[in-house]
């Protein structure tokens, strides 16, 4: 009997495998970085091909450490980065041009325009998504624009798109299999999310031939089988979803109201609202969450721009500390701030004031201010953040947030974590495992083939890593967040007379 789950998670940076067992514990795990590509400044691209070997030699890397042929694995669930574009002929299977990433800001003048033309309220309204360029929509307009004879090909159907989910179903089923999920369909700009169909309308704002779309699926879903000579057998591809909605399924949040802030370089947030989608008031974005069958699920979506990026500047501009993990030992050396409060608009205020003019400010600054109070204060500076899109959430939701569950690489530290509870005032659950993205892959292609009975069951898997319960008091919670809003201010006052 098969005794593995192989999750593929192909990211920004790196491919990476994971093979987890029946009691969801990692058994295996192999990583590969690839190349990036910045063409020109603002662009980014992948290597369509590098993208895919180094999928499928992290795959047999996983396997070959622990001695797993196909027939041990009883299902693959892929996860990946989202939005990133890829065109390939569909004779051939060789892509027409690099991959777009989904950081790429090439086609920002195309959104420009959009707006002028007053289009913008149209797009949301069908894909609950505020038009940008990291989007796939004006991405694949770019490519069909810019590679000779491209768009005639698209016309007449000798092309295909997809994200890299639909690029490594294609490659892992030899070209047999075309189709994407309904969460990496909800990031192309071209998907209506609530009839959930690739929509007439904005086909035709972006000029996208019909001809060139997946089919669009459940999360869940048995996609296809593995070509035999790929991994020495047949295995299934029964799960796809993009990573931070694979992250929300991978932390068991299927109910409405349940969510998770994965605390990277920035902070990806995402509430689960059930069968509701939610237009958000504060310029939240409305997106399909992960499911294993056809009923419509959604999701809020809110980001916090600088998180851990902070806590690098503070190690590699600002000279303060020499790990990442020492910011932990500073915050604690002291019992506050002292007044100072850092607001870290680097690159501008995301929700919900949404300025991109506003820049950093380090405010309330006295005589006594040391190192560890401005370390602290760029750490608490996170919750802040988050704290202000949760609110935003609750808000647009219409339902308090009762507990929080979070992962990432800066969810390991333990002042953070204490201190996003107590600004919440929400429990703050921290899972062993936190490599959730791939968990959440393995859970949709493990329920779909019977791996896994059902989601009570995956509830009853569930390992606490530690839990943070609040413990501060409203008086001093509510002082501390009226400090915050100042400080947010100054920031954008800032901005006003720029
Ligand atoms: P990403 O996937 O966005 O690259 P990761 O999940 O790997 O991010 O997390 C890395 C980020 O977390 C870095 O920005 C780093 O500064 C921050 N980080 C890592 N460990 C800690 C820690 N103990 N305390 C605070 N920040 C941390």
């Amino acid at each position: 009997m098969a005794r593995f789950i192989m999750a593929l998670d192909q990211g920004t940076t790196s491919s990476r495998c994971i093979l987890f067992d029946r009691d969801a514990k990692i058994v295996s795990l192999a990583q590969k970085e690839f190349q990036q590509y910045y063409p020109k400044p603002g662009w980014v691209e992948h290597n369509p091909r590098e993208i895919w070997s180094s999928q499928l030699s992290v795959a047999t890397e996983a396997m070959a450490a622990v001695g797993a042929s196909a027939s041990d694995i009883a299902a693959i669930g892929i996860t990946n980065q989202r939005e990133t574009t890829i065109l390939w002929d569909r004779t051939t299977g060789e892509p027409v041009y690099n991959a777009i990433v989904w950081q790429c800001r090439r086609t920002a003048p195309e959104i420009e325009k959009l707006r002028e033309n007053g289009e913008e309220k149209e797009i949301r309204e069908r894909t609950g998504l505020v038009p940008d360029a990291y989007f796939s929509a004006t991405k694949i307009a770019w490519i069909l624009d810019h590679v000779e004879g491209a768009r005639a090909k698209a016309e007449a159907g000798d092309l295909a798109f997809g994200t890299v989910d639909t690029w490594l179903v294609w490659n892992l089923t030899k070209g047999k299999v075309h189709a994407t999920d309904y969460t990496n369909a909800s990031r192309t700009m071209l998907f209506n999310i609530h009839d959930r169909t690739w929509d007439e309308e904005l086909l035709r704002i972006f000029r996208i031939p019909r001809a060139v779309l997946p089919k669009v699926v459940p999360s869940g879903h048995l996609y296809g089988t593995t070509d035999p000579f790929l991994l020495n057998g047949e295995i299934p591809i029964a799960g796809v979803a993009g990573d931070q909605q694979a992250a929300l399924f991978g932390q068991c949040c299927f109910r409405p109201g349940e969510a998770k802030n994965t605390f990277g370089t920035g902070c990806f947030l995402l509430m689960h609202t059930g069968d509701k989608a939610i237009r958000s008031e504060h310029g939240l974005l409305t997106t399909i969450a992960a499911g294993t069958d056809d009923r419509p699920c959604y999701a809020l979506e809110g980001s916090v721009f600088v998180a851990g990026a902070g806590i690098q500047w503070l190690r590699d501009e600002m000279r303060m500390i020499k790990t990442a993990a020492q910011s932990e030992e500073y915050a604690d050396a002291v019992p506050d701030t002292a007044g100072v409060y850092l607001v870290p608009a680097f690159t501008g205020i995301g929700a919900p004031y949404w300025n991109p003019y506003a820049r950093g400010m380090a405010v309330g600054i006295t005589r006594g201010c040391r190192k560890e109070h401005f370390i602290r204060a760029t750490l608490e500076s996170i919750v802040y953040q988050s704290h202000d899109v949760i609110r935003a959430m609750e808000k647009d939701a219409g339902v308090p947030l009762k507990e929080l569950r979070v992962d990432g690489g800066a969810s390991a530290n333990n002042f953070l974590m204490q201190f996003q509870a107590d600004i919440v005032d929400a429990t703050v659950w921290r899972p062993k495992c936190i490599e959730t993205t791939a968990l959440g892959a393995a859970y949709l292609a493990g329920l779909t083939t019977g791996f896994w009975r059902d989601e009570s069951e995956l509830i009853g898997k569930e390992q606490l890593g530690r839990r943070f319960v609040p413990v501060m008091e409203n008086a001093r919670r509510t002082e501390l967040l009226k400090g915050w809003r100042r400080a947010v201010k100054a920031s954008l006052a800032w901005a006003e007379d720029f």
